[in-house]
């Protein structure tokens, strides 16, 4: 038995308990771990799926350019499809974003361009701008849009929230997402609610994002706005793709809790997650006094460690922001470790 191609690999991940951070927390909770797709993130799902609708519309033709401005999995997911399929990517980031995962699209053959990231969206300069200008300028191109396209909460709510449903035979109450673009929360939840109108709904959220504040008052609060390191969550923006009906509450993680709970998972769960997830289980630590024994929580571990190893897998870099108590290198403080 074999796969056409490396795209039918995607989806299908597995549901793994966790077991030791949690110990203390009442009811099961369990990872959904997207790093055994392709592009070690869940976002090939929806790259794939943008694609394919795309193509559908007559919006991308045969050899045409896919655009778009990506922290690097989304980029990851629609490199690995336009190998497949014939098309070529150029690609807008951030000066925030890891080498490695720019490093990893540029394996892929696509191109990529390094923008800065403390620059207003609307800024000429922005990695939405840039994008956007390219798009303009190249012939037969098409702009993927995660932020506001439907094709990326759809995918969710035809693959993620389905496979959460019969993998936890519809025991699940609780929903815990770091929240970017909203495709995952929303598309995900909209499946479960339709099944289980009863699911409780938590996004995670960063310091420095409009998110909470925004599902709190209604209003969109410039000043909740400033430079963190999480990555791949919090927006200073509000896309489309996120469904604030479908999301019960946000919670706000710190970039040092995320950090040090992304290496957490690794030593005690033998996960190697990436920073998001790591900012997921922090936010649901946060929240844990409010589950019951009987309660079945999913929490989505987006993508993988490896994309980090230069940031909150270095024990120089977590030095460097203070995260790491700098501890003497004493026996004892080894032990400990
Ligand atoms: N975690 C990581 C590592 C991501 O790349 C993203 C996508 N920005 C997210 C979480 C958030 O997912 P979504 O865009 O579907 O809200």
């Amino acid at each position: 038995m074999w796969y056409a191609n490396i795209l039918e690999t995607i989806g299908n991940t597995p549901l793994v308990k966790l077991n030791s951070i949690t110990k203390q927390v009442k009811g099961t909770i369990l990872a959904k771990i997207e790093t055994s797709n392709p592009g070690n993130s869940i976002k090939d799902r929806m790259a794939v799926k943008m694609i394919t609708d795309a193509e559908d519309a007559g919006l991308l033709l045969p050899g045409g350019t896919i655009i778009e401005g990506t922290s690097g999995n989304t980029g990851m997911g629609l490199a690995i499809a336009a190998v497949i399929k014939g098309y070529k990517c150029i690609f807008t980031t951030t000066d925030k974003q890891s080498k490695e995962k720019i490093d990893a699209l540029r394996a892929f053959g696509a191109e990529v361009i390094v923008c800065p990231t403390n620059v207003d969206p609307t800024d000429p300069r922005s990695y939405y701008s840039v994008s956007s200008r390219l798009q303009r300028e190249i012939p037969n191109a098409w702009k993927a849009n995660q932020y506001d396209n439907p094709s990326n909460a759809l995918a969710h709510y035809e693959q993620t929230g389905p496979e959460i449903w019969a993998q936890t035979e519809g025991k699940i109450t609780h929903l815990v997402v770091g929240v970017g673009t909203g495709g995952t929360i929303s598309g995900t939840a909209r499946y479960l609610r339709e099944q289980n109108p009863a699911i409780k709904v938590w996004g995670i959220d960063t310091y420095g994002s409009v998110f909470k504040k925004y599902k709190e008052t209604g209003e969109f609060d410039k000043n909740e706005i400033y430079p963190y390191i999480t990555e791949g969550i919090g927006e200073d923006f509000l896309p489309q793709n996120v469904d604030f009906s479908l999301i019960d509450l946000f919670e706000k993680v710190s970039d040092k809790d995320a950090a040090l709970m992304t290496r957490e998972i690794a030593r005690k769960e033998g996960i190697f997650a990436g920073n998001s997830a790591g900012a997921a289980l922090a936010g649901l630590m946060q929240l844990k006094d409010s589950l019951t024994a009987d309660d079945v929580v999913v929490v989505i571990f987006h993508d993988h460690g490896s994309r980090y190893m230069g940031k909150m897998y270095n024990e120089d870099w977590l030095r460097e922001r203070g995260f790491l108590a700098d501890e003497k290198l004493t026996a004892a403080s080894i032990l400990k470790k």
